[in-house]
């Protein structure tokens, strides 16, 4: 480069700085057009366009170049941003035209209050009472108890009755089978049984303080038992009809009513990490449930796992993020599509939470590692135990920074903006839907129903 062009080059940008602090808002574009890259160029003291426009009250000039995307964050060599300059000289309308963006995306993720909001598998049915799990002689005479309740899973599969008998189009419901100790004695003695305590019924009426505690009898017990015997002569134990084991979990578990899910939440989760992790993660030695299947003790006595409390030892809880992602302008959303989805289903964005990382981090990594799209402020919104096998849902709303898509071809199949109108459309079958909602027991479709009303009286 010569040092002619140099200097025609730095003219240029004192050219430009000097129509900005002029408050020439048609020189400012001109020059824009021809040399885009000006925009966040500096002068004296690190000065950009932007800060030198505050200084002077040029609010049209000011407007102009946040339009074209100039950074409000420089800083000059005083430290001071384009919003410290205006709110210094006095000009109240340019710091707020500076201060809005930053809020305008925190009002995106403002709505009215809209309520707690209860995804699928998240009611607490049973209660858990947890102090009891380390109580073994309640624990055994509650076990051999005739109201205690218990759940029979195989390959980690509630037995379930179905309703599906009548040839009618209504949607098939699933029903836990529940068995009594008499029809499951046997299955506990074998040594590959595994069983675990989920807690009492909860009391809906509480006994009146006028009722002495001996004549008002404890709520059932509920176990759940998950067995290797053979699927089909265990079906055979039913006295009700129609039972079976459901094949897919992913679909299968979420046709039982949410009393049930929140149970199978909680059961299937801790059968699952027996079944998994049988032995101890620190020596490999063998391991044996304890505390009404609520910890897992390694049994070589040397074993560091048995000095302390590590978390190997308890059953494991995966945080996933789940994001619905808003456009800038706070009326398209994000959604993308796997390719094992069924047909035309678009969803949320969402990934593992990784070590060390906050929610917040873990959104805009898996966000932009998968589409692209660099993510400004999240917001929790609710959360979801997923039990295939121990995933906790945290469902965010993420503001979009960018707005370009480029999909990792090893996650996402297609990600696409939507506008609100044809979210609206798709969720409420309007004549051409756009995209499948996902359903409604996931928090996928929750999250997005919760943005569409956010912002609308439906
Ligand atoms: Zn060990
Ligand atoms: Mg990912």
């Amino acid at each position: 480069m010569t040092s002619l062009q140099l200097s025609a080059k730095e003219e240029m940008v004192e050219k430009f700085l000097d129509a900005a602090a002029r408050g020439d808002v048609s020189q400012v574009s001109t020059l824009l057009s021809h040399a885009p890259s000006l925009i966040n160029k500096t002068g004296f003291s690190g000065w950009t366009a932007l800060m030198l426009a505050a200084r002077n009250g040029h609010h049209h000039v000011a407007e102009k170049l946040l339009s074209l995307g100039c950074d409000r964050f420089t800083l000059n060599s005083s430290s001071q941003t384009a919003y410290d300059v205006a709110k210094f000289w006095g000009h109240r309308h340019i710091a707020s035209l500076l201060s809005r963006s930053a809020d305008g995306c925190e009002r995106i993720l403002l709505g009215p209050e809209l309520g707690p909001q209860e995804n699928y598998f998240s009611r607490e049915t049973l209660d858990r009472l947890s102090w009891r799990r380390t109580d073994q002689v309640w624990l055994e005479s509650k076990r051999s108890d005739p109201d205690t309740v218990y759940l029979l899973f195989s390959n980690l599969s509630p037995m379930v009755s179905t309703s599906q008998e009548d040839n009618t189009e209504r949607q098939e419901d699933f029903t836990l089978c529940r068995f009594r100790y008499e029809d499951v004695k046997d299955l506990l003695q074998k040594p590959s049984t595994v069983m675990i305590f989920l807690g009492i019924e909860k009391v809906k009426n509480p006994p009146s303080s006028s009722q002495t505690v001996e004549s008002v009898s404890e709520p059932p017990v509920w176990f759940a038992v998950n067995t290797d015997e053979d699927a089909a002569a265990l079906l055979k134990r039913c006295r009700e009809k129609n039972c079976l084991f459901p094949r897919s979990p992913n679909r299968d578990l979420l046709k039982l009513s949410e009393e049930e899910a929140g149970i199978v939440a909680q059961a299937r989760s801790v059968l699952a990490w027996h079944s998994r992790y049988s032995f101890c993660p620190t020596c490999g030695s063998s391991t044996r449930p304890e505390e009404g299947g609520y910890k897992r003790s390694c049994l070589n006595s040397e074993c560091r796992s048995l000095q302390g409390v590590h978390n190997t030892c308890y059953p494991r809880v995966d945080p996933v993020v789940i994001m619905l992602v808003i456009h800038p302008d706070g009326n398209q959303c994000l959604l993308g599509r796997k390719k094992e989805f069924p047909a035309g289903m678009f969803s949320c964005l969402a990934g593992f939470v990784e070590p060390g990382e906050t929610l917040e981090e873990a959104v805009r990594r898996e966000v932009e590692e998968e589409s692209g799209v660099k993510v400004g402020p999240v917001r929790y919104v609710s959360c979801q135990p997923w039990p295939m096998p121990s995933n906790l849902m945290i469902g965010c709303l993420a503001v979009a920074m960018s707005t370009d898509i480029k999909v990792d071809e090893n996650e996402i199949e297609e990600a696409r903006w939507f506008p609100r109108q044809q979210v609206i459309d798709s969720l409420f079958r309007g004549a051409r839907p756009a995209f499948v909602f996902p359903p409604r027991q996931t928090i996928a479709h929750q999250l997005i129903r919760h943005w569409i009303c956010m912002n609308s009286n439906l």
